[in-house]
């Protein structure tokens, strides 16, 4: 790592807990120091040290027309020197409520938060209140932000009950949570089978970024909604990564299961601290101050926040760079399978357009047991000769690769070069032979 980046996080590490802000940031798995970064233009990120690498974290998620986007700096630009937050309705945040309703094929009301987390504890709250019920069902691996409900990640076997995943979160509640295997239709059936009329919801990630990427199978997600509709339990979709990134209305319309609720985050606040829950109208009307169920929030549709998505959500409703992106995943991600094959290491991958991961096993990977069995020490040596190369990748085996509208042809074909050299690397390693 260049001098800059060490010298600051020595001074982060006396000030902040590991010296970041979260924590996937610190680069612990993979063992490096993290760079810090300075400046981002298009696809490309600079740290403190002038060093320039080709981005694929893409903020998590957030960047998919690439950093710095002109129309969403201007955006961003023209209200500020209008003032920066008022506590008060703004005509921004109805144009983006309509945006949202038009975009995305369930949402017919929608409630503006600041970030991923405070959607899906919300939807969680509106889920249990409307339902009266108290049992949520998720499923291993999935992440939902970090609302104690849902920091369960219990182990596998069917229908689980929780147990706190993080000292903090008392039991009385972890118990709540019911963490089962995705994409098995069984160990949701004999879930519900046991607590179906105490369930209040089940919240999925219906294309699962967050423990890499999984495909889920249709009939899965299909019967999600059908056992939810059956015993009166809501299904909510966690789309804050999958929602804007696979298509303009998300999962729900590539795979035409409609939730009840849907959780969004990241694309939609164009770079900035934004979130948004919406769904249902009979169900999103039982939100104060219309209904009793309480959620709130000083900074909420904040304008800087709703001008920077709405720049965004406008280039990407138009649809034409879909299809742009769907190309880029797939030069980038067969080129990595095929660098890989030609090196002697197997990998599997799980992409779905400009988002996918490359994991170090040969067998498929459909839910967290799968994905657990990815060598996490190949992922070392290729994550470490990818940065040393110049590529900035997410500092963990469990995380998708975001391409963005900005990434070039050209840009791609360095990164599987890279990928080439990286993978010839781990011939001398001895668990390739296993
Ligand atoms: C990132 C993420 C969240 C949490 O969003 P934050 O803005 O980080 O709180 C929730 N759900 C999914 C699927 C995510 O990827």
């Amino acid at each position: 790592m260049g001098k800059q980046s060490k010298l600051l996080f020595e001074q982060a590490k006396k000030y902040i807990p590991g010296g970041v802000n979260s924590p996937v940031r610190a680069g612990k798995s993979v063992g490096i120091d993290p760079p810090f970064i300075a400046e981002a233009q298009g696809a490309l990120i600079r740290d403190v040290d002038g060093i320039e690498y080709i981005d694929y974290v893409g903020s998590w998620g957030p960047m998919i027309l690439g950093h710095a986007h002109p129309q969403v700096v201007a955006a961003i630009k023209e209200r500020t020197a209008r003032g920066t937050s008022y506590g008060a309705p703004t005509e921004l945040e109805v144009r983006m409520a309509e945006m949202i309703v038009d975009m995305v094929p369930s949402i017919e009301m929608v409630r503006m938060v600041n970030s991923g987390t405070e959607a899906t504890m919300s939807a969680i709250r509106l889920a249990r209140g409307y339902t009266g019920r108290k049992k949520i069902v998720k499923f291993d691996g999935c992440y939902h932000g970090h609302a104690d409900s849902l920091l369960v990640s219990a182990g596998s076997g069917v229908a689980t009950l929780g147990i706190p995943g993080s000292p903090g979160v008392p039991e009385d509640l972890a118990r709540h949570t019911i963490s089962l295997p995705f994409n098995e239709i069984q160990a949701v059936d004999q879930a519900f089978d046991k607590y179906g009329p105490e369930i209040a919801c089940i919240i999925v990630e219906p294309i699962p970024g967050n423990m890499g990427v999984v495909i889920p199978d249709k009939s899965f997600l299909k019967r999600l909604r059908e056992v939810t509709g059956q015993y009166g339990a809501l299904l909510i979709f966690d789309e804050v990564i999958s929602g804007f990134r696979v298509a303009p209305g998300g999962a729900q319309e590539i795979y035409g299961v409609l939730p009840d609720l849907t959780c969004l985050g990241k694309i939609i606040g164009g770079g900035l601290p934004v979130g948004a829950y919406g769904g249902r109208k009979e169900i999103m009307l039982r939100m104060a101050p219309e209904g009793e169920i309480y959620q709130a929030g000083t900074l909420s549709g904040n304008p800087l926040a709703m001008a920077a998505g709405l720049a965004t959500l406008n280039i990407l409703r138009q649809g034409d760079l879909y299809p742009e992106l769907e190309e880029k995943g797939n030069t980038l991600f067969s080129g990595l399978e095929a660098a890989a094959r030609d090196a002697g290491v197997r990998v599997v991958v799980n992409r779905i357009g400009s988002m996918g991961t490359l994991f170090f096993t040969d067998k498929p990977v459909s839910d967290f047991a799968t994905a657990k069995v990815s060598s996490e020490k190949l992922f070392k040596i290729y994550y470490n000769t990818m940065l040393e190369q110049g590529i900035y990748l997410a500092p963990s085996p469990f995380e998708a690769t975001f391409i963005s509208a900005a990434h070039t042809r050209e840009m791609i074909e360095k990164t599987i070069e890279s990928a080439s050299i990286a993978f010839r690397g781990m011939l001398n390693c001895d668990t390739l032979a296993s």
